[in-house]
């Protein structure tokens, strides 16, 4: 029997039977943005419902254009707009799958000069103070979801999902801290809690009886302000009372101080504040945030914290997450590592979504799955990322592949990225590729140096160089110094480390090696330390967060300093959806960060460096140099001096941009073409 029994099992409304327990949560694409996007939305969903996804949920849509997520946002409120629709709910239903839509109005999150709320209270996270609703427009919007969903239906989705967490417009009616109203949907908790059962009834009156409605609501909010779990439990029954049949539930808001997806954030965290709404409902509960693996989804189901796991970025991640675990191939799931880093952080940088590690995800119609017309015999030198997912498309498309590595372990980089304090995901990533390296028999040969000669007389018709590269070593008096020690030699344990330690250079790296020194990886396995030092309320209360004042104190192992020559401030090119966390817990770990630093020189007093004309000495027991990687091609210019032409890929190729997305998809588009 499936050690996945409960995610495997079917679950049966009256009207629509989902075949398991694995809803794909909504989350906001932009695919819109680019060419062709109705074939690219289509095929985006279909490949997940071809992967035996039991229920998909569009990205939201707005009821209204000023509850649009951003200007030219998804929007759903007229006839005229129905053909994508149309071609969505086909290409899912031809693929054997089910689609709701969500319903997404952003109130005081909208990017819009013109955005609403309840009261005139902007969002920190947001330029624009949204203007209060009036009564009657208040009733207005709760028309137009109304009207939306019966677009949902006449496109041919099977159900909706009422976004009412995250501090949407919903979530901001129910909270007293941003509902100041004294309507009849201001003040007490019946008048807060009026929009969202008036929206439940308003939709289900426009859909009927045999249609899907998901409501989502806010678990937790994890704000000063927020709704208490008292009312959070009263609101969920009079939800299902107005007529929904299966809440999904949402943590934290975007503004909230606390991380609720990221990696640091231990898988599976929020399930106590999922567990009561479980109990509060007698219809179905869908948990969300931070499960990213069917064991442990399969064990929030066992618990009874919920009858169904939603799962946004994991499907992203891998399109046959489902089809895998039915299969009993659940060690072959490639798995979202909670990064961010080209989904959410691309999101906010206006790009469209993709995956870190599934650059297919998004862009279906660009990647061909057709094997190879002739088999080629290609050798790979490297087995970091980029090496790995080269031979594994690559083999996918049926060619004969020899990985060599000169290390004895596969991973390259990802050894390193894996000892950081909330990066343990990386172990996962490896874990598939090493699982998809055997069983699609590409031969592996850890601990061989390939050299140009060998290369030259095997029996290759291409050899693809993912060779990475070399820290880089800055040119300074001193460098030498029994003090001065690299991030390698930090993250793999090689060295042990003084209690007073500069770091010259501050990016990704920098920062991690920073929290390396001073992180207790702890805090991102064990709910209980992660909520201690995020400041979560578990009870709710309030809205989630203790009082400031009894804020957890950070005390750190270290004095580190980290240090970089530019100007700017430290840390400005962190992803934008988790470097503030770092930054947050290296600011209370008390680490001092030197902007505009010019190096001097390090000897036995420590680091002298100069800003500003002024010249200072840190003294120091280490100095960890993370100032960047040059590209190693060594077998590159060896191969070349020989007439023989290699593939560069990865770090090998550009080293100033080493990224393990941009390796990935570059890997993955050389082995479509070869
Ligand atoms: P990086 O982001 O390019 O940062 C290199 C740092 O070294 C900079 O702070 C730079 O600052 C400094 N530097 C460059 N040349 C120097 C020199 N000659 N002497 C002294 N300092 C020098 O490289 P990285 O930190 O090694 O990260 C590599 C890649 O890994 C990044 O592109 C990133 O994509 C990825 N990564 C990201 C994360 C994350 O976002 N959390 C974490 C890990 C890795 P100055 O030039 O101002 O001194
Ligand atoms: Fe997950 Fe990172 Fe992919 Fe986003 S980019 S889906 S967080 S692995």
């Amino acid at each position: 029997m499936s050690r996945h029994v409960r995610l495997l099992a079917p679950l049966d409304l009256d009207f629509l039977r989902l075949p398991n327990r694995i809803v794909m949560g909504a989350m906001h694409t932009r695919l819109e943005t680019l060419d062709r996007p109705v074939e690219r939305l289509a095929a985006f969903y279909a490949a997940r419902a071809r992967g035996e996804t039991g229920l998909l949920l569009t990205g939201g849509y707005s009821p209204s254009p000023e509850g649009r997520i951003e200007p030219d946002g998804p929007l759903l409120n007229d006839e005229s707009q129905l053909d994508l629709h149309r071609a969505v709910c086909d290409a899912v239903h031809h693929a054997g799958g089910r689609i709701a839509l969500q319903i997404l109005h952003t109130g005081r999150y909208a990017k819009l000069p013109e955005c609403v709320g309840p009261s005139a209270i902007r969002a920190r996270i947001n330029r624009y103070t949204p203007r209060a609703l009036s009564t009657e427009e208040v009733w207005r919007t709760i028309d137009d979801f109304a009207r939306t969903t019966a677009l949902a239906r006449a496109a041919g989705y099977d159900g909706v999902e009422i976004m009412a967490s995250e501090g949407y417009l919903i979530n901001e009616f129910a909270a007293p801290a941003t509902n100041l109203r004294s309507d009849e949907f201001g003040g007490s908790f019946d008048n807060r809690a009026r929009l969202a059962v008036e929206i439940v009834k308003a939709v289900r009156k426009a859909a009927g009886d045999d249609f899907m409605l998901i409501y989502r609501i806010s678990s937790i909010d994890l704000v000063d302000g927020g709704v208490p779990a008292a009312e959070t439990v009263e609101l969920a029954r009079r939800v299902q009372h107005a007529g929904a049949n299966i809440l999904n539930t949402g943590i934290g808001w975007h503004e909230s101080p606390v991380p609720t997806i990221a990696a640091s954030v231990p898988r599976a965290a929020w399930a106590f504040a999922i567990r009561r709404v479980k109990q509060a409902v007698s219809i179905p509960v869908i948990a969300s945030n931070r499960i990213n693996d069917p064991d442990v989804a399969e064990r929030l189901l066992a618990d009874d914290v919920a009858d169904l796991v939603s799962m946004a970025r994991p499907l992203l991640a891998d399109p046959d997450f489902a089809r895998k675990v039915r299969e009993g191939r659940a060690d072959e799931i490639n798995t979202c590592i909670a990064c961010n880093q080209s989904c959410l952080d691309g999101i906010f940088a206006e790009r469209a979504a993709t995956c870190l590690v599934n650059p297919r995800a998004g862009r279906e119609i660009e990647f061909s799955d057709a094997p190879a017309a002739r088999r080629k015999r290609i050798a790979v030198v490297g087995a970091g990322p980029a090496g790995m997912a080269f031979a594994i498309n690559a083999a996918e498309r049926g060619h004969q592949v020899t990985l060599y590595e000169a290390a004895s372990a596969l991973g390259g980089q990802l050894n390193m990225a894996r000892m950081v304090p909330g990066k343990s995901e990386f172990n996962e990533m490896l874990r598939y590729f090493r699982v998809r390296l055997k069983r699609l028999g590409v031969e592996t040969k850890l601990g061989v140096r390939a050299d140009a000669e060998s290369l030259a007389r095997g029996p290759f018709d291409a050899i693809v160089l993912a060779t990475g590269v070399k820290p880089r070593v800055p040119q300074l008096r001193g460098i030498g110094h029994p003090k001065v020690v690299s991030y390698v030699d930090v993250l793999s344990g090689r060295k042990q480390i003084g209690r007073r330690v500069a770091i010259i250079g501050a990016g990704g790296i920098g920062f991690d090696v920073a929290e390396f020194l001073l992180g207790d990886a702890d805090e991102s396995r064990v709910p209980d330390k992660f909520m201690h030092a995020w400041n979560v309320d578990p009870a709710a209360r309030t809205g989630g967060l203790h009082s400031a004042t009894i804020k957890a104190k950070r005390s750190p192992r270290r004095a580190v300093h980290m240090l970089q020559r530019k100007t700017d401030k430290l840390g400005a090119n962190l992803g934008k959806t988790t470097g503030w966390i770092l930054k947050a817990r290296l600011q209370e770990a008390g680490v001092k960060m030197i902007a505009g630093a010019n190096y001097l020189a390090i000897d036995d007093a420590g680091l002298h460096y100069a800003v500003g004309g002024e010249e200072k000495v840190l003294a120091v027991d280490h100095v960890v140099l993370c100032a960047g990687q040059e590209s190693d091609r060594d077998l590159f210019e060896a191969l070349r001096s020989r007439g023989i032409d290699a593939h560069l890929i990865g770090g090998a190729d550009v080293a100033a941009e080493l990224d393990t997305a941009k390796a990935i998809e570059q890997a993955t588009r050389l082995a479509v073409e070869i």
